[in-house]
């Protein structure tokens, strides 16, 4: 069976992190989480007191930045200039200043290197905004993975909460997630959109194991 490049995008909180790391360890390929790239520069941005509106302090940050991935015991542990990141990068916060910070050009310019290179490979899976329309628009499988938005919401206070965080209330959630989304829907350059080919998945009524399931049956369908 010939391994295959899988594209799988959508908003916040639609499960693309943990269905897509289901289907990386079923089908053996390799898991790549492209938010986290923003987050990381979110995150060093916030770090040295910067704001999305300071050019050349962010220009500093991306000019030698370098990203890892380390898979261990399931967990997906984010390496930024040699330091263990994973814990600080999830916050709501961190959150909102990604998907800020997400919309100017250069830096998603300067991000596209470490993710052309993923896309590359074959047997990846990758899992973002714009995989399927910018990254790896030739992906043989794309999945846009949708679900209503207070079952999103609780998902993300869930897993907040699951990295002893005290979650926002569901109200507060259900505006921050509407919030992002519309920020990452509505920016000029590499909006979140459906790829024309991509599949529609609504896993409102699907649990996250059924929904890597079905992907994993698209996958295999894919590689034959
Ligand atoms: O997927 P995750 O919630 O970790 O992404 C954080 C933010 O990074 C998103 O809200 C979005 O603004 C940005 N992002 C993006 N393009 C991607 C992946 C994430 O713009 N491919």
């Amino acid at each position: 069976m010939k391994k295959i490049r899988i594209a799988i995008d959508g908003p916040a909180g639609s499960g693309k992190s943990s269905v897509s790391k289901m289907v990386a360890t079923e089908l053996d390929y390799r898991y790549v989480d492209t938010g986290a790239l923003y987050r990381v520069v979110a995150f060093l941005l916030s770090e040295k007191g910067g704001t999305p509106q300071d050019e050349p302090l962010l220009r500093e940050i991306l000019s030698d930045i370098s990203i890892d991935y380390k898979m261990e015991e399931g967990v997906n542990h984010i390496i930024a200039n040699g330091r263990d990141v994973t814990a600080f990068i999830r916050t709501n916060e961190v959150s909102m200043l990604a998907s800020t910070v997400s919309a100017i050009p250069f830096v998603r310019f300067a991000l596209l290197g470490i993710q052309r290179a993923f896309a590359m490979e074959e047997g990846v899976v990758m899992e973002g905004r714009d995989i399927g329309t910018v990254i790896m628009p030739s992906a043989e499988l794309k999945i846009f993975l949708i679900a209503d938005v207070e079952l999103r919401a609780e998902r993300r206070r869930k897993e907040l909460a699951s990295r002893g965080k005290t979650p926002p209330s569901l109200a507060e959630m259900v505006e921050d997630i509407k919030q992002r989304d519309h920020q990452d829907s509505t920016r000029k350059v590499a909006p979140l959109k459906q790829a024309d080919d991509a599949i529609l998945l609504n896993n409102s009524h699907l649990n996250l194991v059924q929904t890597a399931k079905s992907i994993v049956k698209y996958a295999h369908e894919r590689s034959e």
